[in-house]
């Protein structure tokens, strides 16, 4: 049987109409924004006009008022999405909410989806999700320190996180906590809680000032934040199962985004080399800008296969952790390499703030961070292919498994 790359019709469809929205209503509607300053009103517009042309919350299913696409399918939608600044927000599928829904959707009691997940979808409130601490490694959520301990029927949860994305105007937080500190394995200390915000209990300290800026990416303390027993989301316990299990989608989401941000910095350095006279000649004829083109082509077009074919592994409920891992890493690496070519390319304009260049390198580095440091997916991939080696004599299932070659 051949390996067949044909995607379904729908799907080719829906890619267009997003690319076709993204070009008619959201580009220009975009700059118009940036002259008026009116980005409320402008983005609600458009998300009324999203959800009019059936664009809305492709990721989820219909009854939750989504569009029901599985990963490969939204593979297309979320490239697309990833050249432009606010299309993820715009259809509803950005980060971190886009992780959270499909967190909801498989650990949220029908009591919880109706509370947090519905209005989510519907687009009327946001969403943040809390784990990382400044005090411990979050690459090894095992030691989290944020606990939660019974009172009566509630939970009292103190701690402090940091770097929790979209935590300013969120209407609830979903937040990692310890509740079993004796539990062994230690995987099975952690237990997740929905917080509604505002709360007392719930105190933003900061907009951390990142290398991009400021992001809505916030410190907070939790003090005798009280949360009733039934804001418990998914079994005690199973905090870290939870973060795997949206870590996975959620990676691979970021990383078509990715593919976007990166497709759009090859064309910028394409085009500018196609008008840069240099020694009597134009850039894009010199070999060695040529090679940059190759090397991001290769790269693109490897971490698109890469992509599609974890998405693959997902929409079949095959095991995928080595391949999201291995995408993750790859994507995350293409995206930062090929963002500084183009840079390179544009010399000082490259560097100035007069193209989005210099921007999307300083958001571009953050990719080798979040979701899993380089370190920690090459720490993964490594024991993968060992075990591989030792049950089977051959690294062929860490490598994309049996079925690919
Ligand atoms: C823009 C942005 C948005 C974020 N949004 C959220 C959010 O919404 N919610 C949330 O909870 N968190 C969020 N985070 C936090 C992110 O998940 C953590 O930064 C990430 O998990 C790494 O944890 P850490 O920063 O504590 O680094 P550490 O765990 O302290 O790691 C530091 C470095 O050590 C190295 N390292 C780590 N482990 C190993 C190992 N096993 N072997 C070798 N080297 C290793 C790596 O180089 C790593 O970069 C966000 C971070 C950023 C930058």
């Amino acid at each position: 049987m051949p390996i067949d790359f044909t995607m379904p019709p729908n799907v080719m469809e829906i890619r267009d109409r997003v690319r076709a929205f993204i070009k008619d209503e959201i580009e220009p509607k975009e700059a118009e924004m940036h002259k008026t300053n009116a980005w409320r009103e402008g983005i609600t517009e458009l998300r009324r006009k999203a959800r009019k042309s059936g664009l809305w919350c492709p990721h989820m299913p219909p009854e939750f008022g989504g569009m029901g696409l599985g990963p490969m399918a939204m593979a297309m939608v979320s490239a697309e999405c990833g050249r432009n600044r606010i299309a993820s927000f715009v259809l509803n599928c950005q980060a971190p909410d886009e992780g959270n829904m499909h967190t909801m959707l498989h650990f949220a009691t029908p009591e919880q989806k109706e509370k947090y997940l519905r209005p989510l979808c519907d687009g009327k409130v946001r969403s943040c999700f809390a784990m990382t601490e400044p005090e411990v490694a979050g690459s090894d959520p095992t030691q989290i320190c944020t606990n939660a301990v019974k009172d009566g029927d509630n939970w009292v949860i103190n701690g402090h996180k940091w770097f929790i994305s979209g935590a300013h105007g969120a209407k609830f937080a979903i937040v990692i906590a310890k509740t079993d500190p004796d539990a062994d394995p230690p995987q099975a200390r952690n237990s997740a809680f929905f917080v509604d915000l505002p709360n007392p209990g719930f105190a933003i300290v900061r907009d951390i000032d990142t290398m991009a800026g400021k992001g809505n990416h916030c410190e907070v303390k939790l003090e005798n934040c009280v949360v009733p027993a039934s804001a418990m989301l998914g079994p005690r316990g199973q905090g870290h199962t939870l973060g795997q299990v949206r870590l996975g989608p959620a990676r691979l989401a970021h990383c078509m985004r990715w593919i976007g941000n990166a497709e759009v910095a090859l064309e910028m350095l394409v085009k500018r080399a196609m008008e840069r006279k240099v020694q009597g000649g134009l850039l894009v004829d010199k070999q060695a800008i040529q090679f940059m083109m190759s090397e991001s082509a290769m790269e693109l077009y490897t971490a698109k296969l890469m992509v599609l074919h974890a998405a693959y592994l997902i929409e079949n409920q095959l095991p995928f952790r080595q391949e999201v891992s291995m995408a993750k890493h790859h994507v995350a690496n293409m995206l930062w390499k090929i963002t500084d070519r183009a840079v390179q390319v544009h010399g000082a304009l490259g560097y100035s703030t007069d193209t989005p260049l210099e921007s999307m390198l300083r958001h571009a580095r953050s990719a080798r961070l979040v979701d899993g440091a380089d370190e920690v997916h090459m720490t993964q991939i490594a024991r993968h292919v060992i075990d591989a080696f030792k049950r089977d004599g051959t690294t062929r299932a860490a490598t994309g498994g049996e079925n690919l070659l």
